[in-house]
């Protein structure tokens, strides 16, 4: 069996899979490849599908499988897989990190010392402690994002449409996330009705100077409509991991003001990729015991 790791993963993933069959990270040998291991990078759609020739299974090591055509793959009866317990602590840390580096200026304040600045007026900072923490999606990232904002003194109140009740915070509909949120997170999939769900219709509804972050999917926002909102100060801050085209060449949140962005490295952690790697190969396990 040979199996494919098409992107980066740990160092010791190719030695732990040899068990299992002949481990090669050349694309060219794709039509060869009874196992596709795949991340965020390598877009599986239907072309890379139909040079998978002799393709049986796929592992995504992470959330979600916005990346491959799923439909696709099984309608050639293969089968699909991920591994979505892996990777919330690290999501939601980053989420968090985007929380506390948002009110206190932790960007700006840094690069203006280096510059030479001692802007202390300027630099006024805001706390997270009494503030309102809107989730949407209160799925594992959204949970252990609550999590961290209930240990900060933050109420927690989410949206999640398949979620009627929580244990960790109060439910409610999409409209009292807009109205009542001093921070917004998203932790939604993308998928047809998430597409363009935070828009300018959407961020009109929102409280004036709300803090948005989004470590889900840029296209579950419009990035066009948040660049206005930051521009007309209706958005304090917009801070995003993620892009509607990645890299985010010619995107608009280039020109808008108090956008913290980071390079979609919210699963990135050296804790998480150990995880994955445990995860790779316990799904490759289950598979040849089939
Ligand atoms: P999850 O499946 O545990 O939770 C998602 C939640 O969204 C679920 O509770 C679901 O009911 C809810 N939901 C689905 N459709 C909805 C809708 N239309 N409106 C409201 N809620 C809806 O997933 P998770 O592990 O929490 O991950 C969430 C997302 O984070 C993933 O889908 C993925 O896109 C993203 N992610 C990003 C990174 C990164 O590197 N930045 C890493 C991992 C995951």
């Amino acid at each position: 069996m040979l199996i494919l790791l098409a992107d980066a993963f740990t160092p010791d993933l190719p030695e732990r899979l040899a068990e299992f069959g002949e481990v090669t990270s050349d694309m060219s040998r794709i039509p060869e490849a009874e196992v596709l291991i795949v991340r965020s990078k390598t877009r599986l759609d239907r072309a890379m599908l139909d040079k998978a020739a002799s393709c049986r299974y796929i592992v995504r090591g992470g959330v979600g499988l916005d990346t491959i055509d799923a439909e696709y793959a099984r309608s050639k009866g293969i089968i699909v897989d991920n591994t979505p317990e892996a990777s919330s602590i690290a999501v939601a840390e980053l989420a968090f990190a985007f929380m506390i580096a948002m009110p206190n200026h932790l960007v700006r304040a840094d690069i203006s010392m280096k510059e030479g600045k001692w802007l202390k007026k300027e630099l006024e900072r805001n706390e997270l402690y009494g503030k309102t923490l809107g989730l949407i999606g209160i799925g594992r990232i959204g949970r252990e994002l609550a999590l961290r904002a209930k240990a900060f003194g933050m109420s927690v109140i989410a949206f999640d449409k398949y979620v009627l009740s929580s244990d960790i915070v109060k439910i409610v509909s999409f409209e009292e996330i807009l109205a009542c949120s001093d921070y917004i997170s998203l932790h939604i999939p993308l998928i047809d009705e998430t597409r363009g769900m935070i828009d300018a219709s959407a961020i009109s509804r929102m409280k004036n100077g709300v803090y948005l972050i989004n470590t889900c999917r840029g296209q579950v926002v419009i990035e066009e409509d948040i660049a206005d909102a930051l521009k007309s100060g209706k958005i304090a801050g917009y801070a995003t991991d993620v892009y509607s085209k990645e890299p985010p060449e010619g995107s608009p949140l280039f020109e808008a003001p108090n956008v913290l962005m980071t390079p979609h490295i919210g699963a990135s952690t050296e804790e998480n990729l150990l995880r994955l790697a445990d995860c790779i190969v316990g799904r490759l396990r289950k598979y040849v015991g089939r």
